[in-house]
């Protein structure tokens, strides 16, 4: 346990010794960091005592709601039993295996098999290295680029920032890794023109058609898309969109693979967003839903026939994490699954939660003023913020509307986030009610009402 301190007594030492992800020290320091120190259900609270209603769930994670005694438990009884063990050089422990087995249940068709990581950006990596080791083993060794989307975000490690189509996160690393290309991602609104969303979503799709023949098919390992792009923006594409590109990755013989580490384990009201969006991939990153976000644990599935060809013809995979399949996070993460199935969680996020959260968004956005689309699927909502609304004008980064937007937010006890091009972004616990919807909409409202004053 933490020492009791005064907010400016952590902040002092926030400042002097922990340098935080995705932030600007600069002004960190100026205005000091929120220390969060316990949550409970949909809310977090801070040092100071506040109650903050999460509408990010932590990080897209937080699944099955804050203080959950069931995953505690299980984490508690597995680190008696077992702290660690790992799974190199044929070991193996109960959690990992039961883990995989109940995953090869809830997976679509032909994922048969699960490789253990800490991070989503850990279970990319594993994709990237036997994505091109299944090619080379299939005589095929050219074939080693993967194809991703801007504003795509498959994580922060080299490779996954390069497979990811953050225009920051690339302008910082100065480079790219070779062997990693993007196409646009599918933003009818604001790239749509005349098109309906239908004619749109083909569109979109047949510029990964053009960048394979550009790049030559023989060279091109595999395509990867959020099923609905998270950190994007809250991108959800037309319908026509990923049967298209199915049709394509099919005809070049190149793989599919569906991140789904935001929108697996129910954030669109099915277990995978690929259910939903009728995708059948090759490869699966999950992360986040699959333990709640209690103890860090990713997966990448594999399909059956890919495995099979490592299976037979690669002898060693000189490839794994210390903490792979780690025995507590499984623990967790079959906790995690059994309370959302004994909850029924899915079925209520797709046919109760979900409706009633897109009509309170509706409610708070319809005619207003800086709100030129509200985007979203499942208990997932972006709000397009533009400048004209007539023209679907964005603001300048520079403006940074969204930061504001979020500060008006946080003004309010409410955490949303700024994201992609003028977009703020929710995405609640899955375990969220109604009551507590009607109270997310009407933050939501004063903080967009603020911003609109700010801006207008
Ligand atoms: N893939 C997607 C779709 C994500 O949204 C994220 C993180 O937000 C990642 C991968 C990376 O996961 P992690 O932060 O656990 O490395």
């Amino acid at each position: 346990m933490a020492e009791k301190r005064t907010t400016g007594e952590w902040q002092a030492l926030d400042r002097a010794h922990h340098m935080h992800p995705f932030t600007d020290s600069k002004t960190l320091a100026a205005r000091g960091t929120r220390v969060i120190t316990r949550a409970e259900g949909v809310y977090v609270y801070d040092n100071e005592g506040n109650k903050i209603l999460d509408g990010m769930a932590g990080l897209w994670c937080v699944a099955v709601g804050y203080g959950r005694r069931e995953l505690v438990d299980a984490a508690t009884r597995q680190l008696l039993d077992l702290p660690y063990y790992n799974s190199f050089f044929q070991t193996s422990t109960p959690t990992q295996i039961e883990l995989a087995q109940k995953l090869s249940e809830l997976t679509p068709p032909g994922l048969k098999h699960f490789f253990f990581a800490n991070s989503g950006s850990e279970a990319n990596d594993t994709i990237i290295r036997l994505a091109r080791l299944y090619w080379s083993l299939m005589g095929k060794p050219n074939k080693r680029t993967f194809i991703g989307r801007t504003w795509g975000y498959h994580g922060s490690t080299v490779a996954a920032s390069s497979l990811g189509g953050m225009p920051a996160m690339h302008t910082q690393d100065g480079k790219n890794l070779p062997e990693f290309a993007h196409i646009s991602h599918p933003h009818w609104y604001l790239r749509g023109g005349d098109l309906s969303r239908e004619e749109f979503g083909i569109q979109a799709a047949r510029e990964l058609e053009t960048k394979i023949l550009e790049l030559g098919p023989e060279n091109v390992a595999a395509f990867i898309g959020e099923p609905v792009q998270g950190a994007g923006g809250v991108i959800d594409p037309p319908m026509t969109y990923w049967p298209e590109i199915q049709r394509i990755c099919r005809k070049y013989d190149v793989l599919l693979v569906a991140d789904e580490v935001i929108c697996g384990f129910g954030r669109l009201g099915h277990w995978f967003g690929s259910e939903m969006y009728d995708i059948k991939p090759d490869f699966m990153p999950m992360a986040k839903g699959l333990s709640s976000g209690y103890l860090p644990i990713a997966a990448s599935a594999i399909h059956e026939r890919i495995f099979e060809v490592i299976n037979d013809k690669a002898g060693m995979v000189h490839h794994g994490y210390t903490y792979s399949g780690h025995p507590a996070a499984c623990a967790v993460a079959l906790a995690n699954i059994e309370l959302i199935k004994k909850e029924e969680i899915i079925e209520r996020v797709r046919h109760d939660t979900a409706p009633y959260f897109r009509k309170a968004m509706e409610q708070v956005t319809n005619g207003h003023p800086i709100v030129g689309e509200l985007r979203g699927v499942g208990l997932l909502a972006g709000f397009q913020l533009v400048k004209d609304k007539a023209k679907r004008t964005v603001f300048a980064p520079e403006q940074e509307v969204g930061i504001r937007c979020r500060e008006f937010a946080t003004q309010n006890n409410l955490i949303m986030r700024p994201l992609g091009q003028s977009t703020v972004v929710l995405s609640p616990p899955l375990v969220i009610s109604h009551s507590e919807i009607d109270e997310l909409a009407d933050k939501v409202k004063r903080s967009l009402d603020a911003t609109a004053k700010l801006f207008g």
